[in-house]
This record gives structure tokens, sequence and C-alpha cells, in this order.
């Protein structure tokens, strides 16, 4: 395995970060997951472009332009003779010494990390994942804003620590407000009478670029789609409910605590089917690994 640091490939033993690295001291990073099918990097540039917004946001100056980063992940797929694989792009403050200025770290380091994807079993898929409402609520935006996707992820841990408690696949934190906000890794949809549900950027959430992809998918089978608040007590009392991700799609749940959702819905179903087509469709704009 090959790991990209700052320009330079290392084998994965060889492949060392500094203990003055902001990134280990302080969490002060950002990153992107991206997945790859078929040699095709799946909405590259929206996650390019992402990690462009959650930079700006951090006045990190990322070391590469959207070009250049297009090519690092190409290198390292091809390095790595992947096809399909995870991606990791993470790029720290840098290396500095220790104190909070970020003035001390004049290079952040930009590290690719891609394996081999290892799909999800087919059963989630079939049957539904058990979701997990939390207490830990998910940060305030005007604390450590969720539209950063930062490396600082202890409010996710914290949470996803409570999801393991309750055996739940992933954990589900409500916000500030007492509104339904996001999973640990994920956006959440729900499904009532036939209409999407999904909590609005302001919620404070990731803008997750699969939820995107879905919000414009059910506009596209004329489903009506709501980016508003929703409670607890109407998650549970949804017909249908997914999580989604870069990683595993459109993930559908049977069980919400312990109230029982069932098997996956029609909609679900339906827009599990049409991201599929469009993974396929728009694969081939993507880029090649070879
Ligand atoms: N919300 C959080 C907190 C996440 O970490 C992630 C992805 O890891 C998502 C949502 C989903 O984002 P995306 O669809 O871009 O993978």
């Amino acid at each position: 395995m090959q790991i990209y640091i700052n320009g330079t490939f290392y084998p994965k033993e060889e492949a060392k970060v500094s203990v003055f690295d902001h990134g280990y001291l302080y969490g002060d990073g950002i990153y992107e997951t991206l997945r790859a099918y078929d040699g095709y990097v799946f909405h590259l540039e929206e996650h390019i472009e992402r990690l462009e917004h959650s930079a700006k946001l951090m006045e990190i100056t990322l070391p590469l332009e959207e070009n250049g980063i297009m090519k690092a992940i190409s290198d390292t797929l091809a390095g790595n003779g992947l096809k399909d694989a995870y991606i990791r792009v993470s790029v720290s403050r840098g290396t500095g010494e220790i104190g909070l200025d970020p003035e001390l770290c004049p290079v952040p380091t930009f590290v690719i990390i891609a394996k081999q994807f290892v799909d999800y079993p087919t059963e989630l898929y079939e049957k539904g994942v058990k979701i997990a409402v939390v207490e830990t609520r998910r940060n305030h935006p005007e604390t450590l804003n969720p539209a950063i996707k930062s490396t600082n992820f202890l409010n996710n841990i914290f949470a996803k620590m409570e999801a393991k408690k309750a055996g739940a696949f992933e954990g589900i934190m409500l916000n500030h407000a007492n509104f339904v906000a996001e999973g640990t890794i994920s956006n959440v949809f729900m499904v009532k009478n036939g209409e999407l549900l999904t909590p609005p950027l302001i919620a404070g959430i990731l803008e997750g670029v699969t939820r995107g992809l879905v919000i414009e998918l059910a506009e596209k089978l004329e489903i009506k789609v709501y980016e508003e608040m929703f409670s607890e007590a109407a998650l549970k009392d949804a017909d249908e409910v997914f999580i989604t991700n870069t990683t595993m799609e459109i993930m559908p749940v049977r069980e919400v605590d312990d109230k029982t959702i069932g098997a996956p819905g029609r909609v679900t179903k339906m827009l599990a089917e049409a991201y599929r087509q469009e993974v396929l469709r728009a694969l081939k704009m993507g880029i090649r690994a070879d």
C-alpha cells in the first residue's frame, strides 16, 4: 500500500506524520471520504469543492488546486492498482511548535489513503439497520460548525460510543434545539405519506454529497422533498427511514431505538435504484485509475 503525503508516496509502514502535527495535537484538520467504482471516482468535484469549503472555513490554504488534487487522487489509485476503492483525503494544519496559533504551521500536511473497497453486507440493505437516537448533541454551529468536515471528531465519537452500547449500526444526534440533526457519519431521511423529509442545513449538519444527490433524484422521481426540522418522535413515527453517505449510499433503517419501522419501503427502494443508475451513468465522467 502506497500512501501519498505532500507529493511523495510512502509504503504504509513508512507513512508517518510528525507528533508535532497539529492534526494530531489538536484535531486541527479537515478530510473527505470518497468512493471509486471500477476506477471512477464518484462525485469527485463535489468532494473537492467541499474540501475547499472546509479549508476556507478553517482558513487553511490547500497546497494543491482542484486539478492537482484530482491528479494526486488518480495517482494514488493507480499506484495502488485500485479500481473499487475507499479514498480518504486528510489535510491537517501541518507541523509546528506546540501552541494553538495556526501561524505556527506554515505547511499543511496533505495525505491520501486509498484501499480496496469492501462492500457492506447485502443483508443490511435487504433488511435495514438499527439506529439509535443518542444523548450526545450535535455540535452547535456556533461552536464547531458541522458544515466543516473536520478531523476534530470527538462529538461524533461520543455519539458512536453510545450507539455501540445500544447495539445500533449508527447513532443519530439531535441538535441544540432538540430536532434531529444527523448521524455520526451519515445524513438522515424519513418518509411520511409518500413524502421525503430531511433536516435542513441550518439544523447544524454536514452538507452530505449523497444527501444532495438523493434530494435531486427524489425531485426527478417527482417525490416531494422537504428540508425541514423534525423531532425524534416524528422520526419514530415515520413510514420509512434511511441514512446516507458516500460509502454506503442509501442504507435502509428497520428500527429506531425500540421502534420498528419495518423492511425497506417503496420510496427507499426507488431512491436506492435511482442512485445505482446514477452511479452507472455518472462514474463515466470521473477519473480513471489506469
Ligand atoms: N454527516 C457526517 C457527520 C458525516 O461524517 C458524513 C460522511 O462521512 C455525512 C454526513 C455524509 O456525507 P457524504 O454523503 O458526503 O459522504
